[in-house]
Parts: C-alpha cells; sequence; structure tokens
C-alpha cells in the first residue's frame, strides 16, 4: 500500500483535520502539531507543509491527501534553503565569538549545540522570518513557515510576541505550521490560532509498519522494526533513530544491566552504577542531539545533557519493571522489552508486586529531584540505592 502522507502515518485523527480543510478549502493560517517528544512531529510538520505549498494536492485517496509530486512547488526539495517558499525558524548557535576556542578544544562548538539543542528561538530570528514572508511567491501555492519545537520560542517573551503579531496578520498565502511537546508552555493566545493536529503514540504493529514505509521498505529487517517499535513506546522518531544509531540501543541495555545488578545487590557492578549511569545519559545525548555534538562537553555542558537525557534512560529502567509487573499477572506478550523476556520471568520469581511499585515510585520521585534542579549525580545514586534497599 502506498505511504499516506509522510510522517503522518497511524495519527488518522490530524490526517482527518487536515483532509477536510483542504476538500473545504478552507485552509487555516496556523496548524500546531501537538504530542510528546520523539513522535517525528518536525518531519510531519515539513511534509504538511509540502502539501499546502503544492498546487493541485490529491484529495480523493481514502489513504488522506498527498502532494501531487509534479507541479513547480512539488519538484523542489521542500527543505530549509531548497524551496523558496519555505522558512524554517530555529534555534541558533550563539554568535561566534569563539572561532578560535573552537579550534583549540573542540569544547566551545559543543556547548554550542547544546544551545541549540535546548536553546531559544531569538526575536532577531522572527523579524528576518518576517521579512521573508513578505516576499513574493516563487514555486509555491503558499509560503511556508515551519518553527519546530515551538515553545522555545516563548522562552523569549519578546520573541513569543512577535511571532504573536505574524500569527495575528500572516502574510497573505501563507501558512503557518508549529509543533510542540507541551502546548502549555506556548502562549495561550498563540495556541488559539492555530487548528490543533493532536499526534500520539503509534501502536507496535502501526509503528512498525510506518518505518518500513519510511525506509521504502527496505533496509529495516522486520524483526529489527518490531524491536524498536517496542523499545520506543510508539514513539516513531525515537524508533528510527535507534535502528539509525545502534549506539543508543547499546545505551538502553547497559542502563538495564546496571538497574538489575543493583537490585540483585551484584558485586562492583552496583557501586560504580551511578556514575556509569552519569556517562551513559552524556552519550545518550551526544548520539541524540546530532554528530556536531560527539565533543567534550565542559562540566556545565555535562550536567545539562544529564538533566536532559536522564527522564529517558530513567524510562527504560520503568519499562522493565512495568514489564516484570505485566509478567507476574501473566502477560507473556506485548512486552516494552521482548529481547529481555527471560529476565523479566526471574525477576518476576523475586520481586513482590510492592517491592516493584515502591521502586517505580522512587523512579518517579528521582524524576522530580531532577526536575527541581538537584544533583544529577546525587539524584542518580540515590536512586540506584532504593533499587538496591527497598524491600523486594
Ligand atoms: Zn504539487
Amino acid at each position: 500500500m502506498a505511504p499516506m502522507l509522510e510522517g503522518f502515518a497511524g495519527q488518522e485523527v490530524a490526517l482527518r483535520l487536515v483532509a477536510n480543510a483542504l476538500q473545504r478549502d478552507e485552509v487555516p493560517h496556523a496548524y500546531l502539531v501537538a504530542g510528546p517528544r520523539w513522535l517525528g512531529k518536525r518531519r510531519a510538520a515539513l511534509s504538511l507543509g509540502r502539501l499546502l505549498a503544492c498546487h493541485a494536492p490529491r484529495l480523493e485517496s481514502t489513504d488522506g491527501p498527498t502532494p501531487c509530486g509534479e507541479c513547480r512547488s512539488c519538484v523542489l526539495p521542500f527543505g530549509p534553503g531548497t524551496h523558496h517558499d519555505l522558512v524554517v525558524i530555529e534555534p541558533e548557535a550563539p554568535p561566534a565569538k569563539t572561532a578560535a576556542t573552537d579550534e583549540a578544544s573542540g569544547e566551545a562548538s559543543a556547548e554550542s549545540v547544546i544551545a541549540v539543542a535546548s536553546g531559544v528561538i531569538r526575536v532577531e530570528q522572527i523579524r528576518d522570518a518576517e521579512r521573508r514572508l513578505s516576499r513574493s511567491l516563487v514555486a509555491g501555492r503558499r509560503r511556508v513557515c515551519v518553527v519546530p519545537d515551538a515553545e522555545r520560542m516563548c522562552r523569549v517573551a519578546s520573541a513569543g510576541n512577535a511571532f504573536l503579531k505574524t500569527l495575528e496578520e500572516p502574510p497573505p498565502h501563507t501558512a503557518i505550521v508549529l509543533t510542540a511537546s507541551n502546548p502549555a508552555d506556548l502562549l495561550p493566545t498563540i495556541v488559539s490560532r492555530c487548528l490543533m493536529l493532536p499526534f500520539h503514540p503509534l501502536s507496535a504493529e502501526q509503528l512498525a509498519r510506518a518505518m518500513c514505509w519510511v525506509e521504502g521498505g527496505a533496509g529495516v529487517a522486520e524483526s529489527e522494526a518490531a524491536l524498536a517499535a517496542a523499545l520506543s513506546c510508539g514513539r516513531l522518531g525515537l524508533a528510527e533513530l535507534m535502528v539509525r544509531e545502534p549506539g543508543l540501543r547499546q545505551v538502553r541495555d547497559r542502563v538495564l544491566t546496571i538497574l538489575r545488578e543493583s537490585w540483585l545487590g551484584g558485586g562492583l557492578g552496583s557501586l560504580r552504577g551511578p556514575e556509569e549511569v552519569h556517562s551513559l545519559c552524556v552519550e545518550w545525548w551526544t548520539r541524540t542531539a546530532g554528530a556536531g555534538a560527539a565533543g567534550e562537553l565542559g562540566a556545565t555542558g555535562r550536567e545539562r545533557a544529564v538533566r536532559a537525557a536522564a527522564p529517558e534512560l530513567l524510562a527504560f529502567m520503568e519499562g522493565y519493571i512495568r514489564d516484570v509487573m505485566a509478567f507476574r499477572v501473566g502477560a507473556r506478550s506485548g512486552l516494552q522489552n521482548p529481547d529481555r523476556a527471560e529476565d523479566v520471568a526471574a525477576d518476576a520469581q523475586r520481586f513482590s508486586p510492592e517491592g516493584l511499585i515502591a521502586r517505580l515510585r522512587a523512579l518517579a520521585r528521582t524524576r522530580r529531584a531532577l526536575a527541581a534542579n538537584a544533583s544529577s549525580r546525587l539524584a542518580l545514586e540515590v536512586a540506584l540505592a532504593r533499587m538496591r534497599n527497598l524491600p523486594r
């Protein structure tokens, strides 16, 4: 079966909203692709942009609307810098006062990547985007402005307000597509001006199918896609990254090993645990933030990387503990960690439901401590100590 609009596989509600607006020829000025991290929202936003720029979108298919692929907009690659009518607003690295430092240690560039990954969108960028949006149309039916992770725009009040003006009075023939993991962090006045497209995690089967589409049915073995689908809890963006970056799988493998060493009280492993989880957080962060981040981070950069990555690593532990709980009550399929079924079965004999719930609570406390700016090293140390010391 032909793929539907790229990035929208399994997102039926969102796709229907897009299709209805196009069929009625009542395309809103702005869309907000909203849902948890790692669902592939940025790609979906660009793909929606390509559809909105198309002169003759195909609307008749039961699989939803698709760009025609042939008009003068569709023949251009739809990406920043390759399509004249597309403006993408993303955080920029801080101004390069540090070219020399870059060469000397590589540290500054890694810090810049941190700034971009967790960064903000400045008011100058909004003004620049406004200028580009006011130019005349070149190839597309509409000009398209895509703002991935629009929360980063609202962290600077002046940028959020400047953008609000664009939203209130967009230049004619302009469509704006925002994405957000936490729409609550956007200005309410921004949210209210957008048609919200809800994105949600997919079922394991939907996700495995979506991955085969994305890769054109080649490259990803079915078993590999199925495992990545389970490990990523239905998040397409993360599943694809895990297939592309085997190092991420290894990070997850080590995290589960450390969890089990801790709660089985195994030798040196449990003493080294917190330090290693700390390093694994940094590794996870550098691998998910893109190639540029591989350089040595300074102490501040490391701490921020750990804070950004720790929730994902804690989620692996939580997923494993939930698997053990599910196994205890008879579940034998649908595990989040199907490749660890033997360990899960063994641990289900060792731990009581109360012991498992207490450990999940302890991990939830660790999340809260990290969110409240506790020392990440201490928080992880306490978490692993609780895994070990709480009654089984
Ligand atoms: Zn077209």
